[in-house]
């Protein structure tokens, strides 16, 4: 039987931090796009660990290659140099067309170094006076949860009472080119977007924006800076967003998917001459390139190279596209965002669902998905997950919403 009653309540005695209010489905086992709790119910996983699970639960290459790393190397430190670090920059840079890289970890790392590195661009080269470097943001963007990152924040859950923020962000509408336009002047070293804005609930710029924040960064003699932690690697269709719209940043993040779902992996990848400012001493991490973490990035570069599943992404994407559309034709969505193998759906408000309510529905019918904002859920299978169970899914979500 694949339905659950899922637990809804923390156990007695809790330990844990409350900073999440996650689905209380306690999960065990988890293989390709499915996984098992601790009392043997399965589920299907539509929402991949945000994109960090774009290759599925324990991808049989992904693991071969952590498990042949551990018995070879696990850690140096950047003290030393070791023999997948340079392999790692090369694959990483060759498949995003750019060219260089710099390895950390969690998403909000390599955000912090794309900042840390334009502002040093910006005082260097620019000849911005340190202190006065401006970063032109979005409203409703996501970049992470540290104090620099929720200092670029509009949602007051994320930056309330966290103060003093870090200085020197100028946010705007999303989606506006004349609002950065306007913002930038001759203190601003960069721009900094979502190509498709996750955490909003996959929001998808009109197809101009991009190209036209190109052209006004380069006019401004400007960085474009673009988050690709949830976006690249494969969920739009393309290896990187930007690419869909022929738009190539000065600097990209990316993370999440590029540890394959096994460990935290991230890298600000770009221009030499702009992540070239950051000399010894300057910015690290005593984790980021570790010999696990570059083996298992190998092994993901492997598996985006030949450009199979960017392709499955935009095909499956298509035929879930088509099946939303359908239930905003029933009336039971009011709008479905779609990009690649990535929806985000505002359920129709007649039915009084709140998003948290659909999740923990569809939880126990078997489906994992997540709400973001009031009545937004926002979809992305595995990459890699077979046609029959993405309708399989789909099914159950139209049932759910039929049955509200
Ligand atoms: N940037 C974007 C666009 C993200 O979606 C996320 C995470 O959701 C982050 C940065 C932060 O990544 P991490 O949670 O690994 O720090």
């Amino acid at each position: 039987d694949e339905t659950a009653t899922p637990i809804t309540a923390p156990p007695a005695g809790n330990r844990l931090a409350p900073n999440y209010h996650p689905l209380q489905v306690v999960l065990a086992h988890g293989e390709g796009s499915w996984v098992t709790d601790t009392d043997g119910h399965r589920y299907l996983d539509f929402l991949a660990g945000y994109s960090a699970l774009n290759f599925g639960h324990r991808h049989p290459a992904l693991v071969a290659a952590a498990a042949a790393q551990l018995d070879r190397l696990t850690l140096t430190s950047r003290a030393f140099d070791h023999e997948l670090l340079h392999p790692f920059a090369r694959a990483v840079t060759e498949l995003t067309d750019t060219q260089m890289l710099l390895p950390m970890n969690t998403g909000v790392e390599a955000v912090e170094t794309a900042v840390k590195a334009a502002r040093r661009w910006g005082h260097e080269v620019k000849g911005v006076p340190d202190g006065d470097a401006t970063i032109v943001v979005a409203a409703e963007a996501f970049h992470g949860r540290t104090t620099t990152a929720v200092s670029m924040s509009t949602d007051p859950e994320a930056r309330g009472g966290f103060g003093p923020y870090t200085p020197g962000f100028r946010i705007v509408p999303y989606d506006d080119v004349d609002a950065v336009d306007e913002a930038i002047d001759a203190s601003t070293v960069a721009v900094l977007v979502e190509p498709v804005q996750g955490e909003a609930g996959v929001r998808i710029p009109a197809p101009g924006y991009l190209p036209r924040l190109r052209e006004l960064t380069e006019t401004a003699g400007a960085l474009l800076v673009l988050d690709e932690v949830q976006s690249g690697l494969g969920r739009t269709g393309a290896t990187l967003a930007q690419h869909r719209s022929g738009v190539q940043a000065d600097l990209t993040t990316l993370g999440k998917a590029l540890g394959g779902g096994l460990l935290p992996v991230s890298a600000c990848v770009g221009r030499a001459d702009v992540l070239g400012v950051l000399e010894p001493g300057t910015h690290g991490s005593t984790f980021g390139g570790n010999p696990l973490a570059c083996a298992v990035g190998l092994a993901v570069v492997d598996l985006l190279r030949p450009g199979d599943l960017q392709a499955r992404a935009t095909e499956l994407g298509q035929e879930m596209a088509e099946r939303l559309d359908g239930l905003v034709d029933e009336g039971l969505l009011a709008r479905v965002r779609t990009v690649g193998l990535w929806a985000g759906l505002d359920v129709a408000p007649g039915l009084g669902l709140a998003g948290r309510e659909l999740c923990e529905r569809l939880a126990r019918r078997g489906l994992l998905a997540k709400d973001t904002h009031g009545a937004t859920v926002r979809l992305s299978p595995p990459l890699t997950i077979d046609r029959a169970d993405l309708h399989h899914g789909l099914d159950v979500l139209t049932e759910v919403l039929q049955d509200a």
